[in-house]
């Protein structure tokens, strides 16, 4: 055996690495460095990201092995490889509007139209760009990045608000994603009808549990560990129950975003338990209404270790695409893996998808920096890249993909 470029004779490992990674004192953050052949990739300090492939150099297995263990970021850099069928895309349509949405969860799709929130309120906007105010926003409860005692989320996420609008449009959910509060408000008059309040544990971790349910009712968390269904006209809550602390059904767990499958059998929650470990599960919504404790009887789809808050989306609605593959948070790779109702078995992966997640028939849309990327599940390959498009909302029923840019309202389907 041969003395290897890190001073070792030994195995080669699997992965190449830069010199500064075999070091005595490495440093603590490196990068996966994608060189575009399958997933494979290289191990670089943060000099050598910036620089690229040629610094790598063939270490031993022993000193792979350490390095990959001593990673506590999981950063990527580049992608791993996926097939491309490009197609070209029509470019979006564009009506002049002003509106500015608070932040890019802040826009979202409403019959006619399209609904945001702005620093002054909720504003209504027809597909001709033209606007109607609703009201004002009642409260705030965002992210300050002036004040150094504000509140920030998890991750690259801050806490700020998020928008919801029921499928009819007639009531809308102000909520604060990685935050307490939110407001469900009638549309038809600007009316305030229920307050939300999941209380205060650890809420900066996850999106805000809501989402407005079939039978005009919306289910929303009424605690870290609780989630609830009301009726939208009454108010009353549909599914009071016994699940305090020390009761047969009391869960340690922490609810996170609420997904709704296309014809609202399954509810996907995407939480967490200690320590921390991902629990992306489903809540069947045909049993909520004999078993109030549906929601403790979710089913699991995914846990990876200490992730989640992934970007996902309902195919149909047997099949939900997640985002990143692997288990362990810090050696996943960008892709979606595919889970299949109702045993939520996996039935797919492929390498490629990153940002922000829809799906229009059978066909995923991601948006990145560059622009929006459309994929085929059924062999993992890129189909279309939209340049210079990046939608923050989606109309289900229409398949239109919307986009403020500030001056102008971009759709496309
Ligand atoms: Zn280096
Ligand atoms: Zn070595």
């Amino acid at each position: 055996m041969e003395t290897l470029p890190c001073g070792h004779v030994a195995e080669a490992g699997d992965i190449r690495m830069c010199e500064h990674l075999v070091a005595e004192q490495p440093p603590s953050r490196s990068y996966r460095w994608f060189t575009g052949r399958g997933a494979d990739y290289a191990r670089l300090c943060e000099p050598c990201a910036g620089v690229g492939l040629e610094a790598a150099i063939t270490v031993c297995a022993g000193c792979v092995e350490r390095a990959e263990k001593a990673d506590n970021y999981g950063s990527n850099r580049g992608r791993p490889e996926f097939p491309r069928r490009d197609e070209v895309l029509a470019e979006p349509a564009s009506v002049a509007c002003t509106v500015v949405p608070r932040n890019e969860y802040c826009l979202a799709a409403m019959p006619g139209g399209w609904l945001a929130l702005t620093d002054d309120g909720l504003v209504r906007i027809a597909d001709d760009g033209s606007t109607d105010f609703v009201r004002e926003q009642g409260y705030d409860e965002s992210y300050d990045p002036d004040d150094p005692n504000s509140p920030e989320g998890i991750g690259d996420f801050e806490i700020g608000p998020g928008l919801h609008v029921s499928p009819d449009g007639r009531f809308a959910a102000v909520v604060t994603n990685f935050g307490r509060y939110g407001e469900v408000i009638d549309l038809s008059d600007g009316s305030l009808v229920h307050e939300l309040d999941r209380t205060f544990e650890d809420n900066w971790t996850t999106f805000y549990p809501f989402a407005f349910l079939p039978g005009n009712t919306f289910v929303t968390a009424t605690a870290n560990n609780c989630l609830d269904r009301f009726d939208l006209a009454t108010g009353e809550c549909l599914t009071e129950r016994d699940s305090s602390y020390g009761s047969e059904h009391y869960e340690d767990c922490f609810h996170g975003r609420l997904t709704l499958s296309p014809s609202g059998r399954w509810l996907l929650d995407d939480g967490w338990v200690w320590h921390p470990i991902g629990v992306l599960s489903a809540i069947d919504l045909r049993t909520w209404a004999e078993d109030r404790y549906a929601a403790e009887h979710g089913l699991p789809v995914s846990d990876p270790e200490n992730d989640w808050n992934r970007p996902l989306a309902w195919l149909d609605d047997d099949v939900v695409a997640v985002q990143r593959i692997g288990r362990a948070w810090n050696k996943m790779i960008d892709g979606v893996t595919l889970f299949r109702a109702p045993a939520f078995e996996e039935v797919g992966r492929f390498c490629g998808p990153v940002g922000r997640m829809w799906a229009h028939r059978g066909r995923l849309h991601t948006v990145t920096d560059e622009g929006m990327e459309v994929w085929d599940p059924a062999d993992g390959a890129r189909t279309g890249l939209l340049k210079g498009f990046s939608p923050t909302a989606y109309d289900r029923a229409t398949g239109v993909f919307a986009q403020l840019t500030g001056e102008q309202l971009l759709t496309w389907r």
